[in-house]
């Protein structure tokens, strides 16, 4: 498989991810684990995860052969599909949650595949878009008595010039942005409600054009 672009798209959540184009989705073969989570690296460093730690009717309660690296083979019914933040606590080797496209005629709104990469290919392919990665370590908590770790993710950034003969909105903070038009939406950075600016006058009415005689 290739992959034939890369770019940085504003998700509806306004969240900036790196949207993968390839000509075949990428395969993947045996896993590894640490602790609850599974992991198979494509060649090409695609990552494919999943967590799991007994039967439960995630998935469905799907029944799957995992075949594992060390020659070994588990049946699993269910798992859960997990996420960066939770594999890179556990795995050294970090990744990146990433949309992946085929490379077919694209249907109107831009619809892919949640799926991973290494942390090494994201940062090349990040800076190729024209952006940055941001690591985000999040705050460990107690919950239930039981200690939990805040994930531990890479935010994909693009600053982008504010084009303010546009819908943009700005926040309190002094967090400015364009988004798509009429939607309200909080401050990424703060999460406070951003206030929206119309930076344009739509045009008078046309003129009447002709006279009914
Ligand atoms: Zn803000």
């Amino acid at each position: 498989m290739n992959i034939v672009s890369c770019e940085i798209k504003l998700n509806q959540n306004n969240y900036h991810e790196l949207y993968i184009t390839v000509d075949k989705m990428p395969k993947f073969g045996t896993y590894t684990k640490q602790g609850e989570i599974y992991r198979s690296d494509s060649p090409e460093g695609f990552v494919e995860y999943f967590a799991y730690f007994g039967p439960t009717s995630g998935f469905g309660g799907r029944e799957k052969q995992v075949h594992m690296t060390d020659g070994s083979v588990e049946e699993h019914i269910g798992g859960w599909s997990s996420r960066a933040g939770v594999v890179n606590n556990v795995y050294n080797e970090h990744v990146v949650d990433v949309v992946i496209m085929k490379n077919v005629i694209r249907s109107p709104v831009d619809v892919g595949a949640k799926g991973a990469v290494t942390l090494e290919l994201a940062t090349r392919l990040v800076a190729e878009a024209g952006g940055t990665l941001v690591k985000i370590q999040g705050k460990n908590y107690i919950h239930e008595g039981q200690k939990v770790y805040g994930d531990l993710v890479y935010e994909v950034h693009r600053e982008t010039p504010l084009d303010k003969s546009n819908y943009w909105y700005s926040c309190n903070c002094g967090y400015e942005t364009n988004t798509p038009a009429g939607i309200t939406r909080n401050c990424p950075k703060c999460m406070q409600k951003m206030e929206i600016h119309k930076g344009f006058e739509f045009p008078p009415p046309p003129e009447e054009s002709c006279h009914v005689l």
